[in-house]
């Protein structure tokens, strides 16, 4: 499947796009993912994204799009995509629409994670990232086995640099004010998918129906 995560920070796109790899082959394509490898290899990338990523405001449109116009090509890809924080501006889903278009494909849904803003500022406070595969844990409901340690891949795990008080309250108000404005976007191309739900199983089995899977 080919499929948007919209939503907040914090409203459960990595957990909901990773259970959804696993179904159909489609493949996870973070953002943030793909910047804070860059930062951690210090690569030129990496150094152009840093103090914004850090303070909690977007990277450059022009940025991203050149990191979404080589992956998207992948061999990886062909079997679908999961886009996970992306697109997160106006530009960037015009942008993204074009790419699309170019390339002859066409998405299944965007999926718009809608969670209370409670919520998420307990799950951002709470949550810790695997630096190495990404994997994500809570130290209150979900803590890897060994303090520190990735289950999955023995990686460090930790809280993010962005996942202050700080930075996730400017997060929060870059979403509403940058991203939000996306579910009226794809309201219009007759592809969003809103769904109110705490739990990713509700949100895969809302995706399911949505797609006849
Ligand atoms: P995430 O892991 O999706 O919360 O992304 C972490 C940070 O990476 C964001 O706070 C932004 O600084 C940057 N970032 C990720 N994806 C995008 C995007 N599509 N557009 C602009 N900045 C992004």
């Amino acid at each position: 499947m080919k499929l948007i995560l919209l939503g907040a920070p914090g409203a459960g796109k990595g957990t909901v796009a990773k259970l959804l790899t696993k179904m159909d082959g489609s493949v996870q394509i973070s953002t943030g993912d793909i910047l804070r490898a860059a930062v951690a290899a210090g690569t030129e990338l990496g150094k152009q994204a840093e103090a914004a990523m850090k303070a909690g405001d977007l990277v450059s449109d022009e940025l991203i799009m050149g990191i979404m116009r080589d992956r998207l090509k992948e061999d990886d890809c062909k079997n679908g995509y999961l886009l996970d924080g992306f697109p997160r501006t106006i530009p960037q889903a015009e942008a993204l629409k074009e790419l699309l278009a170019d390339m002859g494909e066409e998405l299944d849904a965007v999926v718009n994670i809608d969670v209370p803003r409670d919520v998420i500022l307990d799950r951002l406070t709470t949550r810790r990232t695997c630096t190495k595969c990404g994997e994500i844990y809570n130290v209150k409901s979900n803590p890897p086995k060994v303090e520190g340690i990735c289950d999955k891949c023995g990686g460090p795990v930790v809280q993010r640099d962005d996942e202050t008080e700080e930075a996730i309250s400017n997060r929060l108000d870059v979403y509403n004010e940058k991203t939000a404005p996306l579910a009226g976007f794809y309201e219009k191309e007759g592809l969003l998918l809103t769904v109110q739900a705490t739990s990713s199983d509700a949100v895969i089995d809302a995706i399911k129906e949505k797609l006849g899977k």
